[in-house]
């Protein structure tokens, strides 16, 4: 199944996401994109394992972008950085190429004087989504991620168990802290409070 039309990715997205949006629509075309770049033409299919994506919000777009690549977090593909950026990294693992893709801020714009009749904003942006070129969404950029083996999907490895809470650890995320081996949330990543 190699890359679909946009309109049959709209249908998928919908779907896996709940509703159709303007994020929706520049995640997809975002995801193409990026794919396109790297010339995986079957990213969901016979080319799954080759992605590795990093998505830097966590908004419609991100749904989008999973729709289109098929890299989930269940997976291991799918890597969430929360710089609150509309952008993605698309990681080729088979060519260890990379390019990063950022949505510009300009199309907004672009929307409002492509179609300043339609005065739903949600509407006006998905018609121009859809419809401006690349160059005027996007910008991208080659790079290189170095993707740690314990970071990449089928990584396998014996588990360990933190000293403070006895709870067992996975992938290597085991913290050494005063010679004693613990958990990022005994180490002092805790997001919450034991009540
Ligand atoms: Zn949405
Ligand atoms: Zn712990």
């Amino acid at each position: 199944m190699p890359l679909k039309t946009l309109a049959e990715y709209e249908t998928l997205a919908a779907q896996a996401h709940g509703h159709l949006c303007a994020g929706q629509i520049l995640g997809l075309r975002l995801a193409i994109h990026g794919v396109q770049l790297l010339g995986i033409d079957d990213p969901a299919g016979k080319d799954r394992k080759r992605l590795v994506t990093y998505v830097e919000i966590d908004r419609c777009a991100t749904d989008a972008i999973t729709v289109v690549t098929g890299c989930r977090l269940g997976k291991r593909a799918l890597k969430f950085r929360d710089f609150g950026k509309v952008a993605a990294t698309f990681c080729d693992l088979a060519s260890d190429r990379a390019v990063r893709v950022l949505a510009r801020d300009s199309s907004k714009q672009l929307a409002r004087e492509m179609y300043p009749e339609i005065a739903d904003k949600n509407q006006q942006q998905m018609r121009a989504y859809r419809e401006l070129p690349e160059a005027d969404l996007f910008d991208h950029q080659w790079v290189r991620v170095t993707i740690g083996p314990e970071d990449l999907p089928g990584y396998k490895a014996g588990r360990v168990t933190c000293e403070a809470c006895g709870e067992s650890i996975s992938f290597r995320r085991e913290v050494a802290r005063d010679g004693r081996t613990l958990c990022r949330a005994c180490a002092g990543e805790r997001y919450y409070e034991p009540l």
